[in-house]
């Protein structure tokens, strides 16, 4: 058997730190800067514009890396208007086409057009027609990914159009739902590696704003791209400030007073898990608490759905309550705040939703409530495959979720980085997204702009090795059939009901932990569930829907613990731990005010213990 490596070896460069790119020697230069600045009224490139444009035009295959907001579309449109023929662009949402097409028009003059499956025949044949003449004139032809997977009469005219020399360029927008391991993998994108294969000498440009390693070898892959010319660069968003909160019952008042207090009148998106979250947090906010609030999900049809979106655009309404489901596509450059009511699924997922903030590059807020009995209700999600289809994904890949091909385990995964993000009240917020996207983030450039690195702190590392095991063996002990806020309460010597129906108070490790404060058993349990020494088992307990979580011990990982392997954790030294305030040391002007109200004092306990049962709504 010959072996066949996974991954076939691609070839790629990185352009980003490359000066030939920047060059200004290319011959169309000139037609560049004209064009930038009297067609699309630019004053100058922002970064890697330039130097993407310069590569596409040279011929070669470029895959882009570039935050929200970055500019990518100049990348295409620029090229398009000044090669000659019609380039075509690949982007996943009509709504998002539309847009693009009437900014096209109104704001350049330059004509698109494009196809979907929704249109009529006739409407379609037109088109179709115009492009095959020898004067048509797009110069930009959008599709959507299902176009190209299904319809024959499209591939028959590109080939004619190819044929004639007149494809000038394909562009794959939002290129990342290539991947399964991306968070939001659409299938019909897989079967854009046709386009390579049939047009070889036609350069491909993908453009994405979010991708790790692993996303980024799919689309590399799944497209054929050959010699490709990588842009990437930071995705750190300096203007966006990031905090994660305790969720507690009184979230939805904390949130008000939020909004009231840093962002009254302004506009934002709230994200929450369910449609039901939705509805409620819009009506609460709406009803009780005086704001322009209105949701938006996938149950709902589609024109109300582009009634409400429109709403916000227009600042009707300034606070949308959403789920995943709403986000591609928005262009809205003035949103000041986003909220997360309950946990992302993913970094990348949620550092995308973050991005839709502040793309005007003024200061916006990113806050985050987090409890970890969210964890157990989005894990349960999960299990079920099912959960509320559309918000796990943008509904595309429903089914998919649980299907033999590792993603389930990956969408585990990434759900315990998002866990271990939220709890981690220590390390630079910058710095634990962007490691996600292999970007090494030093965290003295945040000054300051995250919850943790305003915080004052001295950190200890603590040898918690002895602890981790004697939880690990109360879980044993217990015969793996309890929850984690039960394991703690026998762990710390409680003499509850519970604890005495079980009898537990008799097991041998009861009260080993009684010197240790709540929140800090608490934690290094949820640090062993995180890095999968225990497992939490969800399942639904009753016909109301309510949730129960019982811990597991995962017997591969803990003989770790009995080899020798070594369990730290760093805690914020309570001596000189002290609340945000203004009094502290020089926090940079301004910058802390709206979350020194907010941020929990930083020795008191950061969240409850873990609620396990939970209603699911
Ligand atoms: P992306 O697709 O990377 O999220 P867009 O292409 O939608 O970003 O561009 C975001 C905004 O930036 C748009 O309003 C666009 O007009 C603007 N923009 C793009 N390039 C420039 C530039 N060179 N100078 C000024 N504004 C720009
Ligand atoms: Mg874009
Ligand atoms: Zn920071």
């Amino acid at each position: 058997e010959p072996y066949i490596p996974k991954f076939v070896e691609v070839n790629y460069s990185d352009g980003s730190n490359d000066p030939k790119w920047s060059s200004s020697n290319f011959p169309w230069e000139k037609k560049l800067e004209e064009n930038n600045k009297k067609v699309f009224g630019n004053h100058s490139f922002r970064p890697n514009q330039r130097e993407v444009i310069n590569a596409t035009m040279s011929g070669y295959d470029v895959f882009v890396l570039m935050p929200t907001g970055g500019g990518k579309s100049l990348t295409y449109q620029l090229p398009a208007l000044i090669c000659p023929g019609i380039t075509l662009v690949i982007s996943p949402l009509v709504s998002l086409i539309q847009d693009q097409i009437m900014h096209l028009l109104q704001q350049a003059n330059i004509p698109a057009a494009y196809l979907s499956a929704n249109m009529d025949w006739s409407e379609q044949q037109e088109i179709l027609r115009e492009l095959c003449s020898d004067y048509c004139r797009y110069k930009l032809l959008y599709v959507t990914p299902e176009k190209v997977a299904k319809s024959d009469a499209l591939l028959r005219n590109l080939e004619s159009l190819n044929a004639r020399g007149m494809l000038a360029r394909i562009v794959i927008d939002e290129a990342h739902c290539v991947s399964q391991w991306g968070h939001d993998f659409r299938p019909d994108y897989k079967e854009l590696g046709i386009l390579k294969k049939k047009f070889e000498k036609t350069p491909v440009l993908a453009l994405t704003a979010t991708a790790t390693a692993s996303v980024k070898e799919d689309v590399v892959q799944a497209l054929g791209l050959v010699n490709c010319i990588i842009f990437r660069q930071s995705f750190n968003r300096p203007n966006l400030w990031y905090a994660v909160i305790p969720k507690t019952k009184k979230c939805l008042d904390d949130i008000d007073t939020f909004i009231k207090e840093n962002h009254f009148d302004e506009c934002g998106i709230i994200y929450c898990l369910s449609r039901n979250d939705c509805e409620k947090v819009a009506e609460k906010l709406q009803e009780q608490c005086g704001h322009k609030a209105a949701f938006y999900h996938g149950n709902m049809e589609a024109t109300q759905r582009a009634f409400v979106q429109r709403q916000w655009s227009k600042d009707e309404v300034n606070i949308i309550c959403a789920t995943v489901a709403f986000g591609m596509g928005i262009n809205k450059p003035d949103v000041r705040f986003v909220i997360h009511h309950s946990l992302p699924k993913s970094i990348e997922g949620y550092h995308q939703e973050c991005g839709r903030a502040g793309r005007d590059g003024a200061r916006s807020s990113c806050v985050l409530y987090y409890s970890y009995s969210d964890y157990i209700r989005v894990k349960h999600m999960l299990v079920q495959g099912q959960g509320e289809q559309s918000s796990w994904t943008s509904g595309y890949n429903r089914g998919n979720t649980a299907n033999s091909d590792g993603i389930f385990e990956k969408n585990t995964e990434n759900l315990l980085e998002q866990v271990s993000y939220c709890e981690n009240n220590v390390d630079c917020r910058r710095f634990l997204q962007l490691v996600h996207f292999g970007e090494k983030f030093d965290s003295g450039n945040c000054r300051k702009t995250c919850d943790n690195c305003a915080k004052m702190k001295t950190l200890v590392e603590k040898d918690v090795t002895v602890i981790a095991k004697q939880l690990v063996e109360l879980v044993k002990m217990t015969g793996q059939k309890y929850s984690s806020s039960h394991i703690l309460e026998v762990y710390r010597g409680s003499m509850s009901q519970v604890v005495k129906k079980h009898r537990h108070e008799s097991v041998s490790l009861h009260g080993a932990g009684k010197h240790l404060a709540k929140e800090e058993a608490s934690r290094i349990l949820r640090h062993l569930v995180i890095k999968d020494y225990l497992t939490e088992e969800v399942k639904k307990s009753d016909v109301y829907g309510s949730v129960s979580s019982v811990l597991k011990v995962n017997a591969s990982k803990t003989s770790d613990l009995y080899s020798g392997k070594q369990i730290l954790l760093r805690f914020i030294s309570p001596a000189k731990a002290s609340k945000v305030s203004k009094s502290d040391a020089t926090p940079a002007k301004g910058i802390l005010q709206p979350y020194n109200k907010l941020s929990p004092p930083v020795d008191t306990p950061a969240s409850a213990a873990p609620k396990i049962n939970v209603e699911l709504s």
